[in-house]
């Protein structure tokens, strides 16, 4: 380690990674930069926002067999929200990145990087590029722009530095292509990993984050909309855009500076079967509904998507359509091949088979999501399907993702919110009348006929059979499909 005395305030500025060439004085906020023997100072670094993050600089944990401590990082905004990007010291000397966003977290270190990689503005998101070990799809293309540092980091960085990143997949694999200083691009690879795989240590507890941020982490809170003062449920620092249901202003509260993305106007409540806020218990947890969305396809066919989370579990949509419900999964470890428009894909070694193909739109959004959404929104949808089970790839020009589902019984639904058969059901209360009465009949036709029965096991059991059928079979003919 190298420390080196702050040009602004005198402080003592540690530089741990030989990589580091800039630091941002823990005092002073001077952000020094290291030459060959001399530091400057380039002026002050602008704060980091206050976020939900359980990581902070001083964080330590294994990765691979080998340590590592959290050393520095930046913040980085996007149109849909905000992440951080933690800079790791390995003992070994090695560094390495680990990415911070709404709760996913991956880490990647710096690889070689082979000819042949496209030009940022090639790239397109759902082709496969050969980024130097294989195939890998392009799923995430953005420009963002940092917007604060802190502790040391490996390149200069200041307010406005914009960052041209596109991300790519493979199986549960995760590579970064970083176009931020122009071409050849860096790359970085590595995997979706967690707080707890990796033993972290010193990172900020519920107590700590929620006396500098106001609010628990993970925890639902709820949020004055900007615009009209309507209370969303939110969660602080995993479900953070959020869409007020009556105005539709859409804001981002991923750290306590809640941010306007865009205003929106005051117009009628979408009523869904699932109200926002509503609870679930499902295997003896318990689950609230964060977001709700409507969404249409070129048909002008339309179902409802409802966000679910539990503070046990991951979050996962429930999906009610004219043909029932479902339960679908955002996948981290994707099929093979990755793209959407194939015959065809495999995972855990079975073959899915291509279905639908079609663009879904957004008409209504409300609530809490750990993504971005609003109204208007196009995605193009690949179906596939195995038995009962389903795939689907979602994507649009910047970004791809895949998610896995299964059919849930309505009366399954129904019980897990608590919720009463729906009154507009007419039909079924027909059947049930008519059942009624069947029953009543059949108890005094047996009334009738059980005595006869016992003395004489003849004509009489083919009449209650008779009877029975004429009875029934009406009744069951007509029940409607449920
Ligand atoms: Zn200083
Ligand atoms: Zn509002």
């Amino acid at each position: 380690m190298q420390t080196v005395s702050c040009p602004s305030c005198g402080a003592p500025v540690p530089f741990r990674s030989h990589a580091s060439v800039l630091a941002v004085c823990e005092y002073c906020r001077a952000t020094v930069l290291k030459e060959a023997d001399a530091v400057r100072d380039l002026g002050k670094m602008s704060e980091v926002l206050e976020d939900y993050s359980r990581i902070q600089v001083g964080t330590s944990g294994v990765h691979g067999g080998r340590s590592f401590t959290v050393v520095g990082r930046i913040q980085l905004r996007y149109d849909a929200g905000m992440w951080n990007e933690w800079y790791l010291l390995f003992d070994d000397g090695a560094d390495g990145w680990l990415g911070d966003a709404s709760g996913q977290y991956v880490l990647t270190t710096k690889r070689e990087l082979a000819p042949g990689f496209p030009a940022f503005d090639a790239i397109q998101v759902t082709r496969q590029y050969d980024i130097g070990f294989g195939p890998y799809v392009a799923s995430d293309k953005r420009l963002a722009k940092c917007t604060g540092g802190q502790g040391e980091l490996p390149f200069r960085v200041g307010e406005g530095w914009e960052a041209r990143v596109a991300d790519f997949r493979r199986g549960p694999s995760f590579a970064t292509l970083d176009y931020s200083d122009g071409t050849p691009p860096l790359l970085y690879a590595g995997n979706a990993v967690s707080l707890e795989g990796m033993k972290c240590q010193l990172l900020r507890d519920d107590e700590q984050i929620k006396a500098s941020a106001g609010k628990y982490r993970g925890k639902v809170d709820v949020l004055q909309c900007r615009s009209c003062g309507t209370s969303i449920r939110y969660l602080p620092g995993l479900a953070a855009n959020c869409v007020c249901p009556a105005c539709s202003t859409r804001m981002d509260a991923s750290s306590p500076k809640v941010e306007v993305l865009l205003k929106g106007e005051e117009h009628e409540r979408v009523q869904f079967t699932l109200a926002l806020g509503s609870v679930a218990k499902i295997g003896g947890q318990t689950y609230t509904v964060l977001g709700a969305m409507r969404r249409q396809d070129d048909e002008g066919e339309s179902w409802d998507e409802y966000l679910l989370y539990s503070t046990q579990g991951p979050f996962f949509w429930l999906v009610e359509t004219n043909e029932g419900w479902s339960r679908s999964q955002v996948m981290d470890d994707w099929p093979t091949p990755p793209l959407p428009a194939m015959h065809a894909v495999q995972v855990d070694g079975v073959s899915y088979e291509r279905t639908w193909e079609y663009p879904a739109r957004v008409s209504y959004a409300a609530g809490a999501f750990n993504w971005r959404v609003k109204a208007g929104d196009v995605v193009q949808v690949t179906e596939y399907e195995h038995g009962q089970n389903g795939l689907a790839a979602e994507y649009t020009v910047d970004e791809l993702s895949w998610s896995r589902s299964s059919p849930v019984a309505e009366d399954q639904v129904r019980s897990w919110f608590g919720l009463a058969e729906p009154a507009g059901r007419k039909s079924d209360k027909k059947a049930l009348t008519q059942g009624d009465i069947a029953w009543r009949a059949l108890l005094w036709l047996l009334g009738l006929n059980f005595i006869p029965l016992i003395f004489n096991f003849g004509p009489s059991l083919f009449f209650i059979f008779a009877g029975l059928l004429a009875l029934f079979l009406p009744m069951f003919l007509g029940h409607p499909k449920q």
